[in-house]
């Protein structure tokens, strides 16, 4: 059975869905001020693992994704720019999606944005302000009051009955820290600062904070309880202890069962963000020559939390280890005839599926997961190497890989396909030329392939080609 680790009650115990086989997951999305970086695509990529192993064991995912194009950030970017906002966020609206799909990130069932939900917001504002839980502080703008919430700081692990009455004071920012536990704003009055963006509503003119927007946006979508809600562990406080206080505060009901949160990027020990200056986009990383599948598989082959140093090598050794497995998948599309070691080879299939959900039924131990997959390369490259490996067999071995590669998303399977026609010609005119003994020739044509990403091998079975990643 499938265990996860909560973040609210910090223990890892069993997942068990409100409703039958369906899961509502909510993943809070990006600000769309500028080009994400790869410590934001862990994130997402932590997401996408899990919700394609709910998909594997069978669960049904409803997956909502918040997109904030409208905070502090993308005010003052499309400021700076001397362009709207909505023509602002758009820009790294569609960069993001574009990333996602580079990354071979399933898409979520919906993307809702705020600007999009304003009279939500306002809805939930007002009724908290009618339970008595908000208020409108001097500046018309309109505050929670985290002592009227009893579990505030249960997520974060904050004792506020430990922090003096009244000195606490109301933060307006978007973003702030756990030493800075304040009344935080729901919907903020109109600031100069704001130029043109603003609504005018029944809360007044002004625009929503951040933390509203994903109580209105996921209660929307997935209803006012639903199973899990993800985002890195910077969100924790203020934002997802915000969001606990504002649903549950507005609907008196248990907003998420489950809580899971993903550890850092680091980069040379330190977090790597925008403001520390140390980041690289995946559009960098993708411009160095790497391939996006070799991030993915950096990203995903730590568990999610634990914390993980980027460096370029861990790229190189990503790259290397997605090669072994389509290098394995390419040789056993080439086995031809029988054997007598299918029994064996049946084993061994059902051996590597048992380790692999095993290690990914506990908390997503993906280490242990890929240790599983791996010896099953080694087991299948003695078989390939000692001709003790059949059609059948190799068959479903490919099989077995497809299944593993619904949760991973990194494995080619295209090797088993034929090579485009113009391509294949290039390969047959090589070889003639080769048995004319035109060796200059048929190596400029060997160079033409490999920068086609195609590289070929000679062995004693003839010329076999290769994609490279
Ligand atoms: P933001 O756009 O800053 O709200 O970040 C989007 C997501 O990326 C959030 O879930 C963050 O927690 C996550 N995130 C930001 N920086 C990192 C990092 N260095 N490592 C892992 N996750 C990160
Ligand atoms: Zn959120």
């Amino acid at each position: 059975m499938l265990q996860l680790h909560n973040t609210l009650t910090r223990k890892t115990g069993p997942f068990k869905p409100l409703k039958g086989k369906k899961v509502g997951l909510y993943s809070c999305g990006p600000t769309t001020y500028n080009y994400p970086h790869i410590g934001n695509y862990r994130a997402y990529v932590f997401v996408d693992l899990l919700k394609r192993y709910l998909l594997y064991r069978g669960y049904m995912v409803k997956h909502i994704m918040n997109i904030t194009d409208v905070d502090d950030k993308t005010i003052k970017g499309s400021m700076e720019e001397g362009v709207s906002l909505s023509e602002f966020t758009a820009k790294y609206e569609k960069a993001f999606f574009d990333d996602l799909k580079a990354l071979n990130i399933l898409p979520a069932n919906k993307y809702p944005k705020a600007t999009e939900h304003i009279r939500e917001m306002v809805a939930i504002t007002k009724a908290l302000m009618k339970k008595g839980l908000a208020y409108k502080g001097e500046d018309g703008s309109i505050y929670y009051n985290i002592r009227k919430f009893k579990d505030y700081g249960r997520l974060a692990n904050i004792d506020i009955t430990k922090l003096k009455a009244g000195a606490s004071g109301r933060v307006k920012k978007d973003e702030y820290t756990k030493d800075d536990v304040q009344d935080f704003a729901l919907w903020k009055a109109y600031d100069k600062a704001d130029g043109n963006v603003f609504w005018e509503t029944s809360a007044g003119k002004g625009r929503p904070g951040w933390h509203i927007e994903c109580s209105a946006m996921s209660i929307k979508n997935l209803g006012k309880t639903f199973d899990i809600h993800c985002g890195g562990v910077d969100l924790i406080f203020p934002h997802h202890q915000n969001e606990i206080a504002q649903s549950e505060g507005w609907t008196g009901k248990k907003f998420v069962n489950y809580w899971l949160h993903n550890e850092w990027l680091l980069v040379n020990g330190q977090k790597m963000s925008k403001s520390l200056g140390n980041f690289f986009t995946l559009r960098d990383v993708l411009a160095k020559g790497f391939p996006a599948v070799a991030i993915r598989y950096l990203l995903l082959s730590t568990h999610y939390r634990q914390q993980l140093n980027f460096t370029f090598e861990g790229i190189d050794a990503a790259k290397a280890s997605v090669e072994r497995l389509n290098e394995l998948i390419r040789k056993l599309g080439g086995v031809k005839g029988s054997s007598k070691s299918s029994v064996l080879i049946k084993k061994e299939i059902s051996a590597a599926s048992t380790a692999f959900e095993k290690a990914m039924d506990d908390d997503l131990n993906i280490s242990e997961a890929l240790a599983a997959v791996f010896e099953f390369v080694r087991q299948m490259n003695y078989h390939l190497d000692n001709s003790t490996i059949d059609k059948i067999s190799a068959a479903a071995a490919i099989n077995f890989l497809k299944k593993v590669d619904s949760v991973l998303g990194v494995m080619s399977f295209e090797a088993e396909e034929k090579l485009p026609k113009e391509l294949m010609r290039l390969v047959e005119q090589r070889e003639k030329l080769r048995e004319e003994k035109k060796f200059a020739e048929a190596d400029k044509i060997r160079a033409q392939l490999r920068e086609k990403g195609i590289q070929l091998d000679d062995t004693a079975e003839g010329v076999k080609w290769k994609k490279i990643v």
